[in-house]
C-alpha cells in the first residue's frame, strides 16, 4: 500500500541507525546480543553503531561511538562479559548527561538505541525517550544544534534486553546471563559436594542476586542442598535456626554425609535483617557440623556464555532489530523477554515497574506478594525445591486410600538428565506417601527378570549430579511381551508410570496406551518425559538432556573453532548426533557461529556445498589482524546418506585450490554423557513433579463408588453392557509433557502420534527449530551473500 503521508514516507525511506549498549553489571551472553544486533541491523540494512563503555559513551561520544562492520564481531559468541565495556554512569542519572548523549546521539544520526543491561539501565533508556522532545528543544534553545539538524531525529526509539546474572526482571522468564551464572554456581557446589562428602562436612555457600533469590533457588534444585535462604521467602527470626538444624539433622541421619545450603546475598529474616553466611554457618556449627563458608563472588558473572545464553541473546538481539524497524512513534518502547520457548515482546515500562515492586514489596514485609510478583516459575520452582528438600518428615503425606503405587522407567539411549528427574519423581512422591517404583534396564529387564525396585530417599538423594541411568535404560520396547508387562504391573499394583527417554520412549507409551483394552493394567495414567540429546520428540520442543548435549558440543565446537584459527586455513567439519532430526546441529551451528549447516531437513547438493565454499572464501578475504576467526562447518550425522563428513571435507578441500585444508571431527558419544547442566537438572524436577501430579490427578478423580462392584484394580467397569475404563478422560491420561511456545503442556500421545509424527524418521512433523536455522543464515552471512547474487 503506498503510504501518502510524505514525512512518515521519508522516515521509512531513510537507513535507520541503531546504537547497542551495554550497561550496568556484565553478565556472560552480552558479547552474543551485541554480535547479533550488529549482524541483524547490517542484514536489515542499517547502520550499528556500539556505544563503548555503556552510558558514558553516549555521554563522552568522540571515539566511544563506533559504526560496526560484519567482521567486528567474528567470534563473539564464544567470549565472555562484553567486549564494548560496560559502566555505571553518575552522568547519564543527571539531565546535563543525557542533554550530552541526546547531542551525540543527533551529530551520529542515531535515531533508535538497543539497550542491554539491567532494570537501572532500562530505567534510564526509558526516562532517555520520555525526555526526547524537551531534549531537542533544549539543544537548540542553546544553540549547540540547529533546528533544521535535529529535524530528522524527532522520534527516538528504544527497545530493552535484559543483560543480567540475577533473572529478576518481571515479564521474562530468562534473562541474558542468568543461566550461564546458574551454571558456573552448579559446577563449584558440585566441586564443593566432592570435598565436603570426602570430609563429612557442611558448606554454606553464598551466591549472588541482589534482592532476587532466582539463582539461590535454582541452584539449591540442581545441586540437592539441603536448605536455602532466599529474600523472596523471608525466614522466622525466631524458629529459622531450629528448622536449618532439624532439616540438616534428619538428611544426616539418614545417610548424607555432607551438608550444603546456599544463602542468597539479600537474603533477610522477616523482620528485614539480613541473614549471612555466618550467621548460617554459626547455626551448622552449633549442630555440630564441621562447617565452611564459600563465597563465590564474581565467578559467577565470568567464564563464556552456555549455549542456552548465547540462544537468548541471539534471538533477542535479533528481534531487537526488528522491533526498531517495526514501531511507530506511538508504540511502547518494548522490553525482548522470553516465555518458556517463546521470544515475546512487553512493554518495557511495565516490565520494570513490575520489577521494581518486589523491592518494594520485600521492604514492606509483604513477603507473600514479592513472591508472587515473580513469574510463575519461580513459585513452581520454589515450590518443588521444598517437596523435593524438605518434605521428608512426612508433614506432607496423603491420606491412606490417596497413596498411590508408581512407577519409572528410562527406555531408549541414555541422556545428561535421567537421574535428577528419577530423584525428583522419587523425592516427591516418598513425601506424598506414594510408593516409587524403579524399572530396572527397561522394559527387557522386566519382561525377561521382573526386575522392579522399590526406591528410598537415600537410594536417590545424591542423583541430582548423575550423568547417565543408575536404574538402567535400554531401547526395548513393551512389545516385546506385553502380556509380561501386564503381569507385572498388576501384580505391583502400579497406579501410573512415568517413562522418561527419546522416541522410543514415545513409542512405548504408544504401544501401552493402545494395548489398554486388552491389559486393563495399563488403564492407569502414564506419562512421558522426553529425554533425549536428539530432541526429536513430539509434541515438545525441549528435551532433557539437549541442554547437556549442546553444552558439550560448545565447548568442543570452541576449541574446535580456536584450533582452526590458529592454523588459519583450516576449516573443520564437525558431526553431530540427531538421527534424523537436525535440532542439535541447527542450534550448535547458530551458537557457535558455523559457516554452514547441513540437517536432513534441508538437503544438500552440490549447489548447497559450492554456496558454502563462496561463503568460506569471503570470509577469509574479510579476515584480518583479530578479526581472524576459526571456520567451522556443522554436518548431522544423518544430514545425507551420500554427501557424507568426510566427503564434504574432501569437495571443500578440492575445491579451494589449496587456499584451505579441511579436517573433520566427530564428538560422538561425549554429547549423551557428562554430568547434567543446571538448567537440565533443574527441568528434570520440573518436568518429574509435574508428572507425578498429572498421575495423582487422575487417579484422585476416580470415584470408587462409581465402580458398579468392580475393584479399583480392574480398572474398567461397564456402562450398558460395555466395558469402559474407570480413569476419566482416558484418551487424556498418556500423555507427553512439552514446552510448545509458550507453555508447558501434555498433549494425549496418540493425538501426537496420528497428527504430529513421522514415525518412519522417527521425529515430531513439527521442525520448531525452523526459525533457528533462517536466522543461522542470516547470522553467518550466508543469506546477505546469496541476496549480493
Ligand atoms: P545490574 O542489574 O547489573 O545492576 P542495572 O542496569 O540495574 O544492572 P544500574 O547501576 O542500576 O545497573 O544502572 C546502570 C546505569 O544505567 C547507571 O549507571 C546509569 O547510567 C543508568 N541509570 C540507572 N538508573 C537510571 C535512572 N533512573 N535515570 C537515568 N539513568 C539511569
Amino acid at each position: 500500500v503506498l503510504n501518502t503521508n510524505k514525512d512518515e514516507q521519508a522516515n521509512k525511506n531513510k537507513k535507520k541507525k541503531i546504537a547497542v549498549l551495554t550497561s550496568g553489571g556484565d553478565s556472560q551472553g552480552m558479547c552474543s546480543a551485541v554480535r547479533a544486533v550488529v549482524r541483524a541491523g547490517i542484514f536489515y540494512d542499517c547502520d550499528v553503531f556500539a556505544i563503548y563503555e555503556g552510558y558514558s559513551g553516549l555521554v563522552q561520544g568522540g571515539s566511544l561511538i563506533k559504526k560496526m562492520q560484519w567482521q567486528d564481531v567474528r567470534g563473539w559468541l564464544a567470549l565472555g562479559g562484553t567486549l564494548i565495556g560496560t559502566a555505571r554512569c553518575m552522568e547519564f542519572r543527571e539531565k546535563w548527561g543525557r542533554l550530552q548523549a541526546a547531542k551525540n546521539m543527533v551529530v551520529n544520526g542515531i535515531d533508535a538505541l538497543v539497550v542491554c543491561g539491567g532494570d537501572g539501565s532500562l530505567t534510564g533508556a526509558d526516562l532517555f525517550r520520555s525526555e526526547w522532545p524537551s531534549l531537542l528543544e533544549e539543544l537548540v534553545s542553546k544553540g549547540e544544534l540547529t533546528k533544521e539538524e535535529v529535524a530528522p531525529y524527532q522520534n527516538l526509539t528504544i527497545v530493552g534486553l535484559v543483560g543480567s546474572i540475577d533473572n529478576d526482571m518481571a515479564g521474562t522468564d530468562s534473562t541474558i546471563g542468568a543461566n550461564s551464572s546458574l551454571e558456573r554456581i552448579r559446577e563449584m557446589v558440585d566441586y564443593i559436594d566432592a570435598t565436603a562428602t570426602s570430609h563429612s562436612r557442611a558448606f554454606v555457600v553464598e551466591v549472588m542476586g541482589r534482592h532476587c533469590g532466582w539463582l539461590a533457588l535454582n541452584a539449591g534444585i540442581a545441586t540437592g542442598a539441603d536448605y536455602i535462604f532466599i529474600p523472596e521467602r523471608a525466614a522466622n527470626p525466631s524458629t529459622w535456626k531450629d528448622e536449618l538444624k532439624v532439616v540438616c539433622a534428619r538428611h544426616r541421619a539418614k545417610g548424607k554425609r555432607n551438608t550444603t545450603v546456599i544463602v542468597a546475598e539479600g537474603a533477610l529474616d522477616s523482620d528485614l535483617k539480613p541473614i549471612t553466611s555466618e550467621d548460617v554457618k554459626n547455626v551448622l556449627v552449633e549442630l555440630g557440623l564441621d562447617t565452611r563458608i564459600t563465597t563465590l563472588g564474581h565467578v559467577q558473572r565470568g567464564g563464556v556464555a552456555v549455549a542456552s545464553d548465547r540462544l537468548l541473546a541471539t534471538l533477542q538481539g535479533v528481534e531487537a532489530v526488528k522491533a526498531v524497524l517495526e514501531l511507530t512513534p506511538a508504540d511502547p518502547s518494548p522490553l525482548i523477554g522470553i516465555l518458556e520457548n517463546k521470544i515475546i515482546r512487553t512493554p518495557l515500562v511495565e516490565a520494570v515497574k513490575n520489577t521494581k515492586l518486589v523491592a518494594t514489596a520485600i521492604a514492606a514485609k509483604d513477603f507473600d506478594k514479592a513472591i508472587s510478583l515473580r513469574n510463575t516459575d519461580f513459585i513452581e520452582s520454589y515450590q518443588n525445591y521444598i517437596s523435593i528438600s524438605q518434605h521428608d518428615d512426612g508433614s506432607n503425606v496423603l491420606p491412606e486410600g490417596k497413596q498411590l503405587n508408581i512407577a519409572i522407567v528410562h527406555v531408549g539411549a541414555s541422556s545428561a538428565a535421567l537421574n535428577p528427574a528419577t530423584r525428583a519423581f522419587v523425592l516427591y512422591a516418598l513425601s506424598k506417601g506414594h510408593k516409587p517404583y524403579a524399572i530396572e534396564n527397561g522394559f527387557s529387564g522386566l519382561i525377561r527378570h521382573g526386575s522392579v525396585k522399590e526406591l528410598k530417599w537415600q537410594d536417590v538423594e545424591a542423583w541430582h549430579g548423575l550423568g547417565g541411568s543408575e536404574i538402567g535404560t535400554n531401547r526395548s520396547l513393551p512389545s516385546l511381551d506385553l502380556g509380561t508387562v501386564a503381569f507385572y504391573f498388576q501384580k505391583y499394583k502400579f497406579d501410573g508410570l512415568i517413562i522418561a527417554g527419546g522416541f522410543e520412549g514415545f513409542t512405548a507409551l504408544h504401544q501401552l496406551t493402545n494395548a489398554r483394552d486388552q491389559f486393563p493394567a495399563f488403564n492407569i495414567p502414564l506419562t512421558l518425559i522426553p529425554a533425549t540429546v536428539s530432541n526429536n520428540v513430539p509434541g515438545t520442543e525441549y528435551s532433557l538432556g539437549s541442554d547437556t548435549c549442546l553444552n558439550s558440543l560448545v565447548d568442543y565446537c570452541d576449541a574446535v573453532k580456536q584450533s582452526a584459527s590458529a592454523t588459519r586455513r583450516r576449516v573443520f567439519v564437525v558431526e553431530v548426533q540427531g538421527g534424523h532430526s537436525g535440532f542439535v546441529a541447527s542450534m550448535i551451528g547458530l551458537v557457535t557461529g558455523a559457516v554452514a549447516v547441513y540437517t536432513p531437513e534441508e538437503k544438500i547438493n552440490l549447489k548447497t556445498i559450492q554456496e558454502d565454499i563462496d561463503l568460506l572464501k569471503e570470509n577469509y578475504k574479510q579476515d584480518q589482524g583479530e578479526n581472524r576467526s576459526g571456520k567451522m562447518l556443522i554436518r548431522n550425522e544423518q544430514a545425507s546418506s551420500i554427501f557424507s563428513t568426510e566427503l564434504i571435507a574432501d569437495i571443500i578441500q578440492e575445491s579451494s585450490n589449496n587456499k584451505f585444508e579441511t579436517r573433520t571431527a566427530i564428538p560422538g558419544h561425549v554429547q549423551q554423557g557428562g554430568q547434567p547442566t543446571a538448567v537440565d537438572r533443574v527441568n528434570a524436577s520440573r518436568f518429574a513433579i509435574k508428572c507425578t501430579k498429572f498421575i495423582e490427578e487422575f487417579n484422585f478423580k476416580i470415584n470408587d463408588t462409581d465402580l458398579d462392584g468392580a475393584t479399583k484394580e480392574l480398572r474398567f467397569k461397564y456402562e450398558h453392557g460395555k466395558k469402559v475404563s474407570t480413569v476419566p478422560h482416558i484418551e487424556e491420561s498418556a500423555a507427553v509433557i512439552g514446552v510448545k511456545g509458550s507453555e508447558l503442556t501434555f498433549t494425549p500421545v496418540n493425538q501426537l502420534w496420528d497428527n504430529e509424527t513421522d514415525v518412519a524418521l522417527r521425529k515430531g512433523t513439527n521442525i520448531h527449530w525452523e526459525s533457528i536455522t533462517a536466522i543461522g543464515d542470516i547470522l553467518s552471512g550466508r543469506l546477505l551473500l546469496r541476496n549480493k547474487d
